[in-house]
């Protein structure tokens, strides 16, 4: 993925903000990349336009070697389901499911596997972020370091190559943070590009690359 001297200008009645500035970086496949900055930099408009759900104002946003200012609706959603796994600190899991149910939402529009294959998937994801024994539990039943690795399977049902992940562990304890950037770090390592917004200075000891944003620039990276 990479970013062309993107900006994001959001018009309001009689005010223009610069959400983002002339922001230029490439993200490369297997690493994992800590975003920081002061609430309002910038950091989830970011995020949001590397996962599709906003266009940059300004500026060239390439994926998966394609210029995004290019693609119509249906190739944008496309992009967005099996290319992108959003992974959100308020985790947004359906109340009403269990945690089977809400990996396996993901891949009910997938026709290329049938029910069962589709339930047998979301089960060894939940396998995978060490939650085999709670397959059957509703969101409330959970802790929320454990919804939050209901939600890590569940964006990764569609096998995405990009992981967004909007301060995932901001309602959560230290150890949970820490699980949760483990299992993060761990995807980077398999080969996906992992991005991560987060305040906690935790994340240094896991992200490959730090980027640190102050009103809509990138100020500094190591
Ligand atoms: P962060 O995630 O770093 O806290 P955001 O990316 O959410 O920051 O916001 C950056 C700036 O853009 C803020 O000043 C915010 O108020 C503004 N902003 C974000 N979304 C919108 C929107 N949809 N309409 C207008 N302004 C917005
Ligand atoms: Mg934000």
């Amino acid at each position: 993925m990479e970013l062309k001297n993107v900006s994001k200008i959001y018009k309001l009645k009689d005010e223009e903000i610069n959400a983002l500035s002339d922001f230029s970086y490439k993200f490369e496949m297997g690493k994992m990349y800590g975003v920081k900055g002061h609430s309002g930099s910038g950091k989830s408009t970011l995020i949001n336009i590397l996962g599709l759900l906003e266009m940059p104002t300004k500026g060239t946003y390439i994926i998966d070697k394609r210029d995004v200012s290019k693609l119509n609706s249906k190739e944008l959603a496309d992009l967005r389901l099996n290319t992108i796994g959003f992974v959100f600190q308020d985790f947004y899991l359906d109340e009403n499911m269990t945690a089977l149910e809400n990996v396996m939402l993901p891949l009910l529009v997938n026709k290329s596997l049938s029910f069962k294959e589709k339930e047998e998937k979301a089960q060894k994801l939940l396998m995978e972020v060490g939650l085999n024994s709670r397959i059957k539990h509703f969101p409330k039943e959970l802790s929320g370091g454990e919804c939050q690795r209901v939600a890590i399977a569940r964006a990764l049902a569609n096998n995405p190559k990009i992981i967004l992940a909007d301060e995932p562990t901001g309602n959560l304890d230290e150890e949970n943070e820490k699980i949760i950037f483990e299992q993060l770090k761990k995807l980077s390592k398999e080969g996906k590009c992992v991005i991560v917004v987060s305040h906690s200075d935790e994340i240094n000891n896991y992200a490959d690359e730090i980027l640190k944003i102050s009103k809509g620039k990138l100020v500094d990276k190591k």
